[in-house]
């Protein structure tokens, strides 16, 4: 029997109006409407169009979406200076700046100067090691998206196998400590990894964030295991495809996540997540 189709879309559509519940009933508590600020430098027609769609979602989710677009010839310090602005600025929750920056501005400065408790995309080291310690903190929408899927399905994660293919701070990183946290055994490959696929044939969960055009192949997989394919890659025919060989992995797999339409639905509903969480405790703090 084939797997079954995990439906991101539907699932990240549900936790999407369940955001928008809770920010209108803290809006009517509090009379603050949680604002998202998302930078955009540069003219990478791709960020223009993922900028474009949180800051849609903000908006349908009755949240403020505040976006500010820069020349590519913006100095790192420019940049610098903008975030320092709306770290101060009390009516802006949650900061993004869209990745990724021009070659002459160095990211993890940029990253770093953002507040903590405005970092709705969790990068920021202290978000990062927060998450590492088990404290709370801000994590990463992706990660936090896969970790929803799981819990969605009833995915058994305690004392499961879980293997994440790709170690970026971004996506590998963060899912690992995610599933660990959850008491899974988690194994992290990457490009140096020996005998990857017979690794990955060991994990009852496995996520994939490569980068690679279907390079997990069905025979990879462990018969009944979930399968979360993070990958968004574009064919040379246009067609998305992720890091999973979809077909062959269906034949074999319990459960698997389509591309599109599985972990991508995830990562913008859990940014609003992220900017009421922020918006709250601002609230809460202040
Ligand atoms: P990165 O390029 O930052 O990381 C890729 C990881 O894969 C690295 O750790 C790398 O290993 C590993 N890797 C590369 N080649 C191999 C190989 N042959 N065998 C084993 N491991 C390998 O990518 P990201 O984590 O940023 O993204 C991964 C994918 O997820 C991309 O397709 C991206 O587009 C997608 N993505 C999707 C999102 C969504 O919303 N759905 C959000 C973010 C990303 P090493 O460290 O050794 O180099």
């Amino acid at each position: 029997m084939p797997a079954s189709l995990i439906d991101g879309k539907a699932i990240g559509a549900a936790v999407r109006a369940e955001i928008k519940e809770r920010t209108g009933e803290f809006t009517a508590r509090t009379g603050v409407r949680p604002c998202l600020a998302a930078v955009l430098v540069g003219e990478d027609p791709a960020s223009r169009v993922y900028v474009r769609n949180k800051g849609k979602a903000c908006v349908e989710a009755g949240m403020l979406s505040r976006q500010v677009d820069l020349p590519p010839s913006t100095s790192e310090k420019e940049l610098l200076d903008l975030v320092a602005r709306l770290n101060a600025d009390a009516s802006v929750h949650g900061i993004l700046v869209q990745l990724p920056l021009p070659k002459h501005i160095d990211e993890s400065k940029v990253i770093e100067a953002i507040a903590p408790s405005k970092d709705v995309d969790g990068f920021h080291p202290v978000n990062a090691g927060r998450l590492l310690i088990g404290q709370p903190g801000f994590v990463a929408c992706t990660p936090l998206g896969i970790l929803k899927i799981l819990d969605h399905e009833k995915v058994v994660l305690k004392g499961a196998h879980a293997v994440v293919v790709g170690r970026s701070n971004i996506v590998g990183k963060p899912v690992a400590i995610l599933l660990l946290s959850r008491h899974a055994t988690v194994t992290i490959c990457h490009s140096r990894t020996r005998d990857l696929p017979d690794v990955v044939r060991s994990g009852d969960v496995v996520v994939a964030a490569v980068g690679k055009a279907e390079m997990v192949r069905g025979s990879w997989i462990k018969p009944g295991a979930v399968v979360v394919d993070v990958g968004i890659n574009r064919l040379p025919d246009g067609k998305l495809v992720g890091d999973v060989a979809f077909d062959e992995a269906r034949a074999v797999a319990g459960k698997i996540t389509p591309v599109p339409g599985g972990v991508g639905p995830m990562t913008i509903a859990m940014l609003l997540h992220n900017t009421l969480e922020a918006a709250i405790r601002i609230a809460s703090a202040g």
